[in-house]
This record gives structure tokens, sequence and C-alpha cells, in this order.
């Protein structure tokens, strides 16, 4: 019991490692965030304390109130849910990556808004590609313009996108979305300067994570099988 975050941590170093040989890739391009929403403190730090860097957390004002309490070198948190404006200045002030960029409208406030903080998060561009309407994520045809607002913004570090594809129990289903994730990257960056390049794919979770890494993920979201099943939100 005692070290079974630290042999499941272990565990999937090592899919990773594989999953990065079958594609050819580097494992070190790929960084593995422990998805600790639900779970307490005490247990984030057994993950942290069992070489955990990367830490996922879907609500801001849960993630808030468990950061301060968590300690370690080089921990960076990590935004991985639905942000509402009115959160905004709370995300910025607790999260070093935030995942889920949706639309012009909250990148120009999270810019502002880190302006005033003093902070420069690092930022993704969640696209929604199951086209179902309880998904979050920007349409496809408003990438261009929050792209654009983006590549404007002096208080955001803008690195690359991020997608949820709806659950199949067969992870090769998601294949195709994960896929599709990586040709818009590429197409983005087809028209940027090579030190302007877009190098993160935030994509996978703990049942498809060697599917998506396969297909390019350099950020893969891994809840259930660091910390094993979660309650109900
Ligand atoms: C909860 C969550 C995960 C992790 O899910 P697991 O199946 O437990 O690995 C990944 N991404 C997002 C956006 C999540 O909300």
């Amino acid at each position: 019991m005692p070290d079974e975050i630290r042999d499941r941590l272990a565990r999937l170093h090592e899919r990773i490692a594989r999953a990065a040989e079958r594609a050819r890739r580097r494992a070190e391009d790929i960084t593995l965030i422990a998805v600790s929403k639900t779970f307490d403190a005490s247990i984030v730090q057994k993950a942290v304390d069992a070489g955990a860097r990367d830490l996922g957390e879907n609500r801001v004002q849960e993630a808030a109130a468990k950061a301060p309490q968590v300690s370690g070198a080089g921990l960076r948190w990590h935004l991985i849910g639905h942000l509402q404006s009115n959160k905004a200045r709370v995300a910025v002030q607790t999260f070093d990556v935030i995942h889920t960029v949706e639309s012009v409208e909250l990148a120009r406030r999270l810019d502002r808004i880190a302006g005033e903080e003093g902070r420069r998060p690092t930022v993704l561009v969640q696209v929604a590609l199951g086209h179902e309407a309880t998904k979050s994520g920007a349409d496809e045809n408003d990438l261009p313009a929050i792209v654009e607002t983006l590549d404007a913004a002096a208080h955001l570090d803008f690195q690359g996108l991020m997608t949820l594809p709806p659950f199949f129990d067969d992870p090769e289903q998601a294949r195709g979305y994960f896929r599709r994730l990586r040709e818009m990257l590429e197409n983005l960056n087809r028209s940027r300067a090579p030190e302007r390049r877009l190098t993160e794919l935030s994509m996978g979770m703990s049942h498809d994570f060697e599917v998506a890494i396969e297909e390019g993920a350099t950020l893969v979201r891994v809840g259930t099988a660091v910390f094993g099943a979660r309650r109900k939100h």
C-alpha cells in the first residue's frame, strides 16, 4: 500500500517509453501530468514525493486550495478543465499551464489579468473535435481568431493544442481524433516562423494515452492510473 503510487508511476513511465519507441519518439519529449482532481493534498504529496512534477486539476477553486498544501521543487500545476471567465484571475494565480483556452474573449481576459498579476502562464487552445453539445472547447472554425489573439498576447506563452475526445471503450477509436489534432498543429505551423513553432499536444488519458503518444502527444493527462479510482466529483 505505502508505495502504490510510486509503483504506478514507475509502470506508467515504462509504458510511456514503450509507446514512444513504437512511434520512434523520445520518451523525454512526453510529460506525464498526474491528474489529482478529487484527491486530498496529502495524497498528491505522495505522488510528488514519488517524483511527479506536473499536476493536473479541473477545478480552479479546488486547485487553489490544494496547491499551497503541496510542496516540491519545480512543480507545475495544469488547469485541464473548463475555465469560467469569473475564475480567470484565480486561475492565473494558481496555474502554470492553462490547457483550456477556448475563445478570443477568454484569451484577451487571461492576457490582461496575467499582465496585472505579473505572471506569464503557458496556454493551449482546447479544440472540440467531437462536436457533441456537452463537450467544451473551441470550434475548429474559431481557431484562427483565437490563435491570432494569443500570438498578440504579451503575457501568455502560447504553445499548442489540447483535446478531449468522446469516451470509447476501445482506445483505437480515439486515434482519429488524436491524429486530427496533430494535423491541426502541423497546419498552424506551416505559416509560422521556425522560432515560433507550436510544440505541445495535450491529449490522452489513463485508458488511451499510448495511442495518443503514437499520434504525437507531448502532454498526457493521467488520473486513475496514478491515483486509483475517483469518487464522483
Ligand atoms: C479527469 C481528466 C483526465 C484524467 O482522466 P483519467 O481517465 O482518470 O486518466 C484527463 N483529462 C481531463 C480533461 C480530465 O478532466
